[in-house]
């Protein structure tokens, strides 16, 4: 039920787990981070309190100074780590708030195609479809604005790239996404609170608008993929 994403210059395994335990008060079942190591994406995942998590990451610990994170409350599939997010693919990491609709016929649709499944939830198709796309040669931008149009239901969408170290895509509509700015970072979040440890620089998107994070900018695109302007406001949200 949160979502936190940075790309940054320091690392980022321990600053995810913060800002997710800031997230909850939101309420969730299981949680999960993956980051790149040396440009190959990782992730770690445990059911129930981030207490697990933690223990996870302290057995297993994730390097890397770009990664992304999240609080499940589950809707489609049990809670269990398989079903826990990052959802992933050998190309891309994925983490969701809210509800793909059409996710059964999405299912079918990639399994037609090849794409091997490992969880039960609505979510895992939206690494599928993108990874898809990566496959028949789109870049990451064009492979994500090919896949938003299809999903049906509300989301909240942050993705990190295999090979990809200075780029994050944040995708909104219906549920709550936002840009932080920071020094020769960036960040994505559920709130402000979420990002308040690493800046009161923040940017809310607005429904249907897709995000594209590099460490010192990012770029925003509305439903029609047209770049637009969001203001920036500064966040009272205590650290
Ligand atoms: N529908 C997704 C799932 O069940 C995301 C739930 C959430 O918002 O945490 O995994």
């Amino acid at each position: 039920c949160g979502i936190i994403g940075i790309v940054g210059t320091a690392p980022v395994a321990d600053r995810l787990v913060d800002s997710l335990k800031r997230l909850e008060y939101r309420g969730y079942d299981s949680a999960g981070i993956a980051t790149l190591e040396a440009g190959r994406l990782n992730r770690r995942r445990a059911q129930g309190k981030l207490r697990n998590l933690e223990t996870e990451l302290a057995q297993a610990p994730l390097a890397g100074q770009i990664g992304i994170g999240h609080t499940r409350w589950a809707t489609h599939g049990r809670p269990s780590v398989a079903n826990a997010h990052p959802h992933a693919t050998t190309q891309v990491a994925v983490v969701h708030n809210g509800i793909i609709e059409n996710y059964r016929e999405l299912r079918e649709e990639l399994l037609r195609d090849g794409a091997n499944f490992e969880s039960e939830t609505d979510t895992e198709v939206v690494a599928h479809l993108v990874t898809r796309e990566l496959r028949s040669g789109a870049g990451p931008e064009a492979a994500v604005a090919a896949s938003l149009p299809r999903l049906k239901g509300a989301f909240a969408l942050a993705f990190m790239f295999d090979g990809e170290d200075d780029l994050l895509i944040g995708a909104r509509k219906g549920s709550p996404l936002a840009i932080g700015y920071g020094k020769g970072e960036m960040y994505l979040g559920s709130d402000a609170i979420a990002l308040a440890p690493f800046t009161d620089q923040i940017c809310y998107l607005d429904d249907g608008d897709w995000a594209v994070l590099h460490r010192g900018r990012a770029e925003i695109r509305n439903a029609a993929n047209d770049v637009v302007v969001r203001p920036i406001q500064r966040s009272s949200a205590t650290a």
